[in-house]
């Protein structure tokens, strides 16, 4: 459809690869090695371990380690915001070992510094001028995902919620999840550091890392439609369009899912609830992968169900909903293994 003209690939998953600095570990360590060559301009990247592999991955976009957080925000994230400011939904994650930078990616507040901030922050600041100027309404909910139950991060106290499709539309929604309206991107500040500083909070209670848990800020758009309006050609069905001149709401949804981490957890004499843990969030980032490849295969059947993170995912991914992942690595040789696991994960949606 006409809408997409700037789509070429309506249904793809588009991958972009981050590397983050050096460290300062990384940078007064005496052994330290590169792990990756990048090139650029090609989008292509290059492994090592002892030798340089001459096997090269292209992404659709590669970002070097002096990638500014505006750049990363206007390539990967704001065609999606777009595209759910059109009436679509919309999904932009990140996916990495801990310490490669997701929630920086994703999360930063940037509240010294407005240049730091991150995805989230950057695409709500587009959506609320853009729904103020389309009299929409702005709402949010933020949750926290771990061992396959959800809570809320702005109401902590919430657990164990349902992810539930409304029969009617066939809407995913947390049910029983806050929702809160957004006024202004300050309203919105304050609730991301609520969330941020509940989620610490919570793992600190049952003693378990932000790095196991996936994190989902959901942004719900709803704009009252006029059928005269042009825009709506393609979300309004043939038989209302001609029927009737009534305002319709139309909706949309945009989901920023900061991934857990993808490191394997080491289960040689881990016990009971760490081999739990495991397993759970394995089914959670294995069920994403089979996901990704199914979009990139073309399948008809994507096994959308298998997990509480797909499901939640599963009207914002794929079909008509646009979708980027942000693929996040480290530059440093120790982490070889976890590197080039990652870089697969991402080959697969290419
Ligand atoms: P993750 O969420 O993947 O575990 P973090 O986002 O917490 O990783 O990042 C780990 C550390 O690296 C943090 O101290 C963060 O500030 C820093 N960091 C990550 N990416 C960058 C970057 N592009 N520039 C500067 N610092 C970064
Ligand atoms: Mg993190």
């Amino acid at each position: 459809p006409q809408h997409l003209h700037n789509d070429p690939e309506p249904g793809r998953v588009r991958v972009a690869v981050r590397i983050r600095p050096k460290n300062s570990e990384e940078l007064s360590d005496p052994d330290y090695a590169d792990c990756i060559e990048l090139q650029p301009e090609l989008k292509r990247l290059k492994l090592r371990k002892n030798n340089w592999s001459s096997e090269s991955y292209r992404f659709d976009e590669i970002f070097t380690e002096t990638a500014s957080q505006k750049r990363i925000y206007e390539v990967v994230a704001k065609p999606v915001v777009e595209s759910v400011l059109n009436g679509y939904n919309g999904t932009v994650m990140a996916y990495g070992q801990t310490g490669t930078g997701k929630t920086y990616t994703l999360g930063r507040l940037g509240k010294d510094d407005v240049s730091d901030r991150g995805i989230m922050v950057r695409a709500m600041e587009d959506i609320i001028t853009s729904a103020s100027s389309a009299s929409a309404s702005v709402e949010v909910s933020y949750l926290q995902l771990y061992m396959e139950s959800i809570q809320d991060l702005l109401a902590p106290e919430k657990t164990n919620i349902p992810v539930v499709e409304d029969a009617k539309t066939g809407e995913i929604y947390a049910s029983g999840a806050t929702v809160i309206k957004i006024q202004n991107l300050d309203h919105f500040l304050q609730q991301l550091q609520i969330g941020e500083s509940n989620r610490h909070e919570a793992n600190t209670k049952m003693n378990t890392e932000s790095s196991r848990s996936h994190a989902v800020l959901m942004v719900y758009i709803r704009r009252l439609v006029d059928e005269k309006d042009t825009s709506l050609q393609d979300t309004v069905s043939r038989n209302e369009k001609h029927s009737q001149r009534v305002p319709t709401v139309r909706k949309s949804k945009l989901l920023i899912v900061d991934l857990a981490g993808s490191e394997r957890i080491d289960k040689s004499g881990a016990e009971g609830h760490l081999v739990e843990e495991a397993k759970f969030i394995n089914l959670s980032l294995t069920s994403l992968g089979k996901c990704i490849n199914a979009v990139a295969e073309n399948s008809s059947h994507i096994p959308i169900r298998d997990s509480k993170l797909t499901r939640l995912l599963s009207d914002s991914f794929g079909g008509s909903a646009r979708t980027s992942l942000i693929i996040m690595i480290g530059p440093s040789s120790r982490h070889h293994a976890e590197t080039t696991s990652t870089i697969m994960f991402g080959q697969r949606a290419m």
